[in-house]
């Protein structure tokens, strides 16, 4: 099963965002396969932000996501990669559609709320930098309140 990695930035979490939006991804049917609270540091930042380092605002940003912890947490589903993407919006909160992510609530080109993913390719890679093997989960999603009705009988 297709798995993607998310990253609730700073700004959701001084914002106390985070529940609202992983809920949203909760709500759409994914499954949480690993999550951790994590101080980014400048060596994982260099890698992640690999492809900005030329930009002008590169200091700005590594600034910004080291500024607070961030959440960084795996997501697995059908197409997942995508359909995150497309949930979380384009770059610039004040382009992203109204519904998304992003649209919803940012206004900024850098404080976007979440990082996700942009390929299979990607995601794999960016697991990998966060998270080891044993500290993602394999598991059957099942309603307990059915379990345990079950049981009782
Ligand atoms: P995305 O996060 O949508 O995949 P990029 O990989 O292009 O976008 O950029 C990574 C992050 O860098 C963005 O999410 C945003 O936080 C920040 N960023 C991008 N462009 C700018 C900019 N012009 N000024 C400040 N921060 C930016």
């Amino acid at each position: 099963m297709e798995r993607t990695l998310i990253i609730f930035k700073p700004d959701t979490l001084n914002r106390g965002l985070v529940g609202e939006i992983l809920h949203r991804f909760e709500r759409k049917g994914f499954k949480i396969v690993g999550m951790k609270m994590v101080y980014l540091n400048d060596q994982v930042l260099d890698e992640h932000y690999s492809h900005l380092k030329d930009r002008p605002f590169f200091s700005r940003i590594k600034k910004f996501m080291k500024s607070a912890p961030s959440i960084v947490c795996v997501l697995e589903g059908n197409n997942v990669v995508t359909v995150v993407r497309q949930l979380a919006g384009v770059t610039r909160g004040y382009e992203a559609q109204t519904g998304t992510i992003r649209g919803d609530y940012s206004l900024s080109q850098q404080c976007n709320i979440i990082h996700a993913s942009d390929s299979l390719v990607a995601a794999d890679l960016e697991i990998a930098r966060f998270f080891d093997d044993k500290e993602l989960f394999a598991y059957e999603k099942v309603d307990l309140n059915f379990v345990y009705a079950e049981d009782e009988l």
